[in-house]
């Protein structure tokens, strides 16, 4: 039986995965994007119906006509990242996942407490440039894919690099780690009361993954600066003996998100390994990652637990149905 709600997202991000999960559980499409993506969505035939933007931020001028579709908003970083917090919360669109955790994502320091609270081991933090006494890398605030970072090792070093940085840009010294870099796919399911790891990526960030192309005195050579501007996602599999752990602190952040009314959906722990197998989360994520993408038809986990065709975006759609199914819509909506 058709569904009678529709799935509407931001085009963009996840956007094909959430778009393509959605029609396979049988819901009706719905994308708002730019002119300039338009085309994207039409070749790939996912979205019932395209509504076009002057500008992302045009967004909230369609709530009446979403609330009128019966569409369920489908968050992703770019929807964050975007569209305004507090208009955000405010919406009247039903939408996917716990609100609440907008602003623990927004703001690194929350992030760290709740991260903290769930017993993780996470990188320091240093509070002042003039503690820094190891490699540090600085980040900005915001789901920004990791675009101007720099890895410094002294306050002057720091100080010589913020010059070129806008007055006011809010940012984090946190302690570098020398390991490889994870970053872990869970869905909780608020419906079967269940945990599921949907799979793992690492980035391929511009230039850092590169730079190993270049002999060392070519680097030096060349004066290159280090960064970590985002432009894909490559997956990986990671040792089978390592699952347990990685289950293990998924449950830990959900347990520590209790207080601000439990996360659901997907998330993503973002973390590096290093040689001693010591797991630094530097990051959490309380939606659905672009890392899941190579994975629209299925992740081998998700092979394994489903037996079908299952990506992230599907999970999302599946979980929605079955809520709808128990009349249980309102425990999956934030
Ligand atoms: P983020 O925007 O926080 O996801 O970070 C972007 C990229 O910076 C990551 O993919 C890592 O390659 C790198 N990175 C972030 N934090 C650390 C850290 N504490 N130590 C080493 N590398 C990091």
């Amino acid at each position: 039986m058709p569904e009678t709600h529709c799935i509407a997202t931001l085009g963009s991000h996840t956007a094909l995965q959430i778009l393509k999960g959605a029609k396979d559980e049988g819901f009706e499409t719905m994308v708002l994007c730019t002119s300039g993506m338009a085309p994207i969505y039409r070749n790939f035939r996912v979205a019932d119906e395209i509504i076009e933007l002057g500008s992302l931020r045009d967004f909230f001028l369609h709530e009446d006509e979403l609330v009128r579709k019966k569409a369920i908003l489908i968050p992703h970083a770019s929807l964050i990242s975007y569209l305004d917090l507090g208009r955000i919360e405010n919406l009247r669109v039903p939408y996917f996942g716990n609100k609440a955790m907008l602003r623990w994502e927004a703001d690194r320091l929350l992030q760290r407490k709740l991260l903290q609270t769930a017993g993780l081991k996470l990188p320091l933090i240093f509070d002042s440039p003039d503690k820094i006494d190891r490699p540090v890398i600085v980040k900005f605030y915001g789901a920004r894919g990791g675009k101007g970072y720099f890895v410094v090792k002294s306050e002057e070093e720091f100080r010589e690099k913020m010059r070129s940085v806008g007055h006011g840009e809010q940012y984090i010294i946190q302690e570098y780690i020398v390991g490889v870099p994870l970053y872990a796919h869970y869905f909780y399911s608020r419906i079967r009361g269940e945990l599921e790891i949907m799979g793992f990526d690492k980035r391929y960030e511009s230039n850092v993954d590169s730079i190993g192309r270049i002999a060392a005195k070519d680097q030096m050579h060349l004066d290159l600066e280090t960064s970590y501007n985002i432009v894909g996602n490559t997956p990986v599999v990671v040792r089978e003996s390592l699952l347990p752990k990685i289950y293990e602190m998924g449950m830990a952040v959900l347990e520590a998100t209790k207080e601000i009314g439990g996360m659901f959906g997907p998330f993503c722990l973002e973390m590096i390994i290093t040689p001693q197998l010591d797991f630094y989360v530097f990051e959490i994520s309380g939606r659905i990652v672009a890392g899941t993408n190579p994975y629209i038809a299925h992740s081998p986990y998700t092979y394994v637990r489903h037996g079908e065709s299952m990506s992230t975006g599907r999970r999302i759609a599946r979980e929605i149905k079955e809520a709808i199914a128990q009349g249980r819509l309102q425990d999956v909506l934030g």
